[in-house]
This record gives structure tokens, C-alpha cells and sequence, in this order.
């Protein structure tokens, strides 16, 4: 399991969802990258519904809807495609991921 976000090959910042250029540098060289797990850092309950931000050492910081009991400080595996897996996870909507590249 895991989520494909942009890494920038001029400075190395990570990107998520997709930019055209990169916030830090302004270079336009982007490159994708599968990251597998992160950090819950804070928590949000929406009646049954927790949604979480997640650093992904460290960047990026991405908001995604938790799967299973999950506490902040937690290291969560991160996944576009939901399933029952039975572990916790975090789910990113896939239309919000950028294509992996075909090469
Ligand atoms: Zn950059």
C-alpha cells in the first residue's frame, strides 16, 4: 500500500496533490514518488469519521480519512485504494494522487 506524491529533483521538497511547479523552488523537473507510511500528527472526529494529517518524513503533510484506531504519534501505512486489511490505515482519495509515470 501506498500513496504517489510529486518529489521535486531540483530541491527535494515533496508535493501533495499535484503542482505544476514546485511552492520552494519554482523548478518544474517533477518526478513521482511512492510513500508508504507516515505520522499522524493531529486528529479530527467527524461523528464516526476521523480524518488525519499525516507527515510523511516530513513532507508532505497530507489530510487523509483514518481507517482503524489510530492515536497521534502513531505511524500509519497510507494507501489511495481502501480495503479490508484489517490494519489501520490512511486513506488518499485517488483522484486527488498524481499519475504514476510510466517509465
Ligand atoms: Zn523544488
Amino acid at each position: 500500500m501506498s500513496v504517489i506524491v510529486q518529489n521535486c529533483r531540483t530541491c527535494g521538497g515533496r508535493w501533495f496533490p499535484v503542482r505544476l511547479l514546485c511552492p520552494r523552488c519554482g523548478g518544474a523537473d517533477l518526478a513521482t514518488k511512492s510513500i508508504e507510511r507516515g505520522t499522524v500528527q493531529h486528529l479530527t472526529h467527524l461523528g464516526d469519521v476521523v480524518i488525519a494529517s499525516v507527515a510523511c518524513d516530513p513532507e508532505p503533510l497530507l489530510v487523509a480519512r483514518l481507517h482503524g484506531p489510530v492515536e497521534v504519534g502513531d505511524v500509519v501505512e497510507l494507501t489511495d485504494r481502501p480495503g479490508p486489511s484489517g490494519r489501520p490505515v490512511a486513506f488518499v482519495p485517488p483522484s486527488a494522487t498524481p499519475r504514476e509515470e510510466s517509465s
